[in-house]
């Protein structure tokens, strides 16, 4: 078997796994393995926009909408790291080049998404998420330490057994070719878990395999059944990825209707809360959608914040100016996730996950509203503090590679089916525990 080798490998080119490879020394040879194309990743859909702390007097505020829509279970700890970094990501993000919204004056617009008390989001139209990571990954082909794989998909981690050291990774490359990449420190960016649901706004490709590969080698998880369902994709009975209808619109004004053209919940409310509302109110209505109106908000709002909305529902044969859209939730971000420190280390030396992949407790059940891209980008610089600071106490080994066998890696349908059910497991196993639990206290 082929054995390439770095100083980090990194599994994952979304936000996460690009900041953290900027932030890494640039005499540091570093590889980066994408599943698909570096365009295929979740960062480039994301569409709301990134919080910051805007100015000191809105910290207590920002915590407070943090912790609730949360549900309190968030840890204080990470909430207060987030918000405290998120003015330096944001200086760092305008400084690769990402164009945030602003007023003639040059300050900066914000705005809002529902369970924020404050108007604290930046964005860029309603494409956000394509403007921060296509300008991230610019950013990293121009280092001459980085190689970029695409369609390399990690199929497996190489644990030293003895030392419970990460050691590196198996992978499998388009031809079906399994090799390893060894190195001292292995970072897992893989993203969401949309592709193991039926509906979801998330790429297919985006199974958790990180979170499977964690669960064979007894890396610790942290409530993979904190799953957040999004109040408003756009319906319909065509198959594949849910199309998002942002929260900003309802943040600007967007109404929700039932069958009958009545409201029946603030559609402010955190996301969890106004998921269930509308299922609620589609199973008294008989129906598989309720109604979402874009009227209330300018046509000009409509036109410069949310022209991707406007193209695809168009597209639909919607046009959002005049007409309500019929809207369903779906599965949309991952709470729960590899078990990491305010450093994202897991369970298992010299391994390191960041992004959605990872939890380090900062949404507790329930996500708040863009917080999400700041999350990852946060948490991936401590990563890369930390790579760097403990650097020259590691050590790369190659000798569990030679124990591997590549055979069982060469069925890729039937592994990938394996590990997906690893996951879908696991998060049955941990929300009965939690429903027990619950019922108990
Ligand atoms: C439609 C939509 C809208 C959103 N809007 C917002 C928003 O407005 N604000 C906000 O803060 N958040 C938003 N989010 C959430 C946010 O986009 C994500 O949480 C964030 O981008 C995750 O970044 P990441 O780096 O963890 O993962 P991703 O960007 O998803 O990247 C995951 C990477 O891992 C790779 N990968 C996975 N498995 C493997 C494997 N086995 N081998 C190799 N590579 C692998 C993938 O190919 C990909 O490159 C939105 C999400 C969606 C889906």
């Amino acid at each position: 078997m082929k054995n390439l080798t770095a100083d980090v490998v990194v599994v994952g080119t979304g936000v996460s796994g690009l900041y953290l490879t900027l932030n890494l020394p640039k005499d540091k040879k570093v590889i980066m393995i994408t599943k698909s194309t570096l365009e295929e990743c979740d960062s480039f859909l994301a569409q709301g926009g990134i919080c910051v702390l805007k100015d000191i007097n809105d910290y207590d505020s920002y915590f407070e909408d943090t912790m609730r829509a949360g549900h309190y279970e968030n840890n204080k700890e990470s909430v207060d790291i987030m918000i405290r970094s998120s003015a330096g990501v944001i200086h760092d993000l305008v400084g690769y080049g990402v164009g945030f919204a602003k007023h003639k004056d040059g300050t900066f617009k914000y705005t809002r998404e529902g369970a924020h008390n404050a108007n604290r989001i930046l964005f860029h139209k309603d494409v956000t998420g394509k403007e921060i990571t296509s300008h991230l990954l610019e950013a990293v082909k121009k280092l001459d330490n980085v190689t970029l794989l695409e369609h390399t998909t990690m199929v497996d981690l190489v644990e030293d057994k003895k030392s419970r050291d990460c050691e590196g990774i198996i992978c499998r490359d388009r031809k079906g070719e399994i090799f390893g990449i060894s190195a001292n420190f292995t970072v897992l960016a893989c993203g969401g878990i949309g592709g193991v649901f039926k509906h979801s706004t998330n790429f297919p490709h985006l199974t958790g395999d990180g979170l499977a590969v964690c669960l064979k080698h007894q890396v610790k998880l942290q409530n993979p059944d904190y799953i957040q369902i999004h109040p408003t994709t756009f319906y319909t009975e065509k198959p594949g990825r849910s199309f998002l209808i942002s929260e900003s619109v309802r943040g600007e004004g967007a109404l929700l209707y039932d069958a009958n053209g009545q409201r029946f919940v603030n559609e402010l409310l955190p996301r969890d809360v106004v998921s269930e509302a509308i299922f609620k109110q589609m199973k008294k209505d008989g129906t598989d959608h309720v109604w979402l109106s874009m009227k209330p908000i300018s046509e000009h709002t409509i036109k410069t914040h949310f022209p991707n909305i406007d193209k695809y529902c168009l597209e639909q044969g919607y046009d959002v100016t005049k007409q309500n859209i019929p809207v369903v939730p779906a599965q949309h971000y991952f709470m729960g996730g590899i078990d990491v420190d305010s450093y994202s280390h897991t369970s298992m030396n010299r391994l390191f996950a960041v992004g959605e992949t990872a939890c380090n407790g900062v949404h507790g059940k329930n996500r708040l509203a863009s917080n999400s891209l700041l999350e990852s980008m946060v948490f991936a610089r401590r990563a890369a503090m930390q790579i760097t600071c403990t650097y020259v106490f590691s050590k790369r080994r190659t000798e569990s590679f030679l124990e591997v066998d590549a055979k069982q890696y060469e069925d890729y349908q039937k592994l990938s089916e394996e590990y997906k059910q690893l996951v879908l497991d696991e998060i049955e196993r941990m929300k009965k525990y939690h429903e027990q639990h619950n019922h108990e206290a």
